[in-house]
């Protein structure tokens, strides 16, 4: 499979700390965004043991399915940060969002806690692949509110489940197949709490170069605010193995 893939993090406008953190791996197909949070700058180190986890774990071998290795990293990475939250005051109860993508035999494993995001778009469609493990996320699942009603609810930062903090993870697992062309985009919630999916539509299918294609999504968040940090990582599938 041949592909590209760029990724930038910014600490946004408000806050001080840069909490995010991302991971890439070409050679493996491995791709990782990490939210972290917790006071006393706790929420770096979460995403950080989180993700140095994970990267221990996997690449997957040929003896496992792809979901089943998935499922053990991300298990692995909550019992790495509990651990280590437990065994330091400073760090109680931090946690971390983790999405992880995963390319194998030219489909893309999706495995995901939290409520940072991983899209696809596929012919020009933006589609969010992952489901928001949030209050409002599973409100709009249930039909209660719009989306629109849950940019402005009170209950948009609650969190159902994170890595370090929920003992059993109900982890979202999906795959999809690829096609040459399609763009994965991972991204924490600091994109897209302040840039809408149409926007992110219409700049992930301008025909930038990866580059300039993050560039512009980190600065479209700096511009409606950057309330939180933001990070980016696009993925372009470029030319799928002859079978
Ligand atoms: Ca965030």
């Amino acid at each position: 499979m041949k592909l590209q893939v760029c990724a930038k993090t910014d600490v946004g406008r408000a806050r001080k700390n840069n909490e995010d953190l991302f991971f890439v791996d070409v050679e493996q197909g491995l791709f990782v965004v990490a939210d972290g949070m917790g006071g006393h700058a706790a929420g770096e180190v979460a995403s950080q043991i989180a993700i140095e986890t994970v990267c221990s774990f996997l690449p997957i071998t040929d003896c496992c399915n792809p979901q089943e290795q998935l499922q053990q990293a991300l298990e692995k990475a909550n019992q790495a940060v509990e651990q280590a939250a437990n065994g330091n005051p400073k760090w109680k109860k931090m946690g971390t969002t983790l999405s992880i993508v995963l390319l194998h035999n030219q489909r893309g494993y999706l495995a995901h806690v939290g409520d940072s995001r991983v899209y696809c778009l596929h012919n020009s469609q933006l589609e969010q692949i992952s489901d928001d493990h949030s209050l409002v996320g599973e409100q709009i699942r249930l039909g209660i509110i719009t989306p629109e009603q849950a940019k402005t609810s009170t209950f948009s930062n609650v969190l159902l489940q994170a890595i370090g903090v929920t003992p059993e993870l109900d982890i979202c697992q999906k795959n999809i197949k690829l096609a040459s062309g399609d763009r994965l985009l991972l991204c924490s919630d600091g994109l897209t709490d302040m840039v809408n999916d149409a926007e992110i539509e219409r700049t992930l299918k301008q025909p930038d170069s990866l580059n300039i294609c993050c560039d512009k999504l980190v600065e479209k968040a700096l511009a409606a605010g950057g309330r939180d940090n933001i990070t980016v990582v696009v993925l372009q599938i470029d030319q799928l193995n002859q079978k």
